[in-house]
């Protein structure tokens, strides 16, 4: 396995595909960087640092890939800015038995990263040509452990669930309803909640054993909005 430059003991991860020297060091000044902002739990900064982001953005961006911000994708979709994938996933408190589902699959990126901390993720998408990439990188970085699906996520996966985590990467008005009944007791569900771009809270919903919710407001967050069927 690659060793992590960063720290010991590292989670016995797949290694790190072949990529440019200038890619890696741009990834670990990304990773100092995250850690300067607070995040240091080795879990998610060790999934980030085996995930090369460069893939997950369009030719045309890739000297931008660690930098801290949101990109454009194709279909008028943007991949999350890296600081808050970093703070989704540690929210999402990941461990290598979990489940997961992933509402808005995007560049795929964010399951990426999940798929190296779970044992499965399921991640949903409606825009057929973004799915259709993201599949092809997943093979190319041999993510067996992702499963993909076309369609509305605010459904969530009903043949699927429950899921142990459940994470939504675009904004709803209100959380919808099926996702709240495909979490397990002792789930939780990380999701960005607002009616407009500028005014969206990012939420952590858990589930306790007996079916109760309890919500912690995280922080200001700009998603794209969760497109909803009728
Ligand atoms: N997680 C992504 C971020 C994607 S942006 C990444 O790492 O790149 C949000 C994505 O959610 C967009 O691709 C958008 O098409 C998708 N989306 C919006 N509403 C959706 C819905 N109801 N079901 C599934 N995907 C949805």
């Amino acid at each position: 396995m690659t060793k992590s430059l960063l720290y010991r003991d590292a989670f016995a991860y797949s290694p790190a595909p072949p990529t440019s020297n200038d890619a890696v060091s741009d990834r670990i000044r990304l990773l100092m960087k995250l850690r300067n902002s607070g995040i240091n739990d080795t879990r998610v900064l060790s999934a980030i640092e085996h995930t090369p982001r460069e893939m997950f953005v369009e030719e045309a961006f890739r000297e931008h890939a660690y930098d801290d911000t949101a990109l454009p994708i194709a279909s008028g979709q943007t991949i999350s800015q890296p600081s808050v994938v970093a703070w989704m996933t540690w929210a999402l408190d990941v461990s290598p038995r979990m489940r997961v589902l992933e509402v808005g699959t995007g560049s795929g990126y964010q399951a990426a990263v999940l798929a190296r901390m779970a044992r499965r993720v399921y991640t949903v998408e409606r825009h057929r040509d973004l799915l259709a990439q993201a599949e092809e990188r997943f093979r190319s970085l041999k993510l067996n452990n992702l499963v993909t699906r076309r369609g509305d996520g605010s459904r969530g996966w009903k043949e699927a669930a429950p899921f142990d985590r459940i994470i939504v990467t675009a904004a709803a008005a209100e959380i919808p309803q099926p996702l709240i009944e495909q979490l397990s007791p002792g789930g939780v569900l990380v999701i960005p909640v607002g009616d407009n771009a500028a005014d969206q809270l990012l939420l952590r919903i858990r589930k306790d054993e007996q079916g109760g919710l309890h919500t912690d407001k995280m922080m200001a967050v700009r998603f794209v909005p969760l497109v909803q069927d009728k």
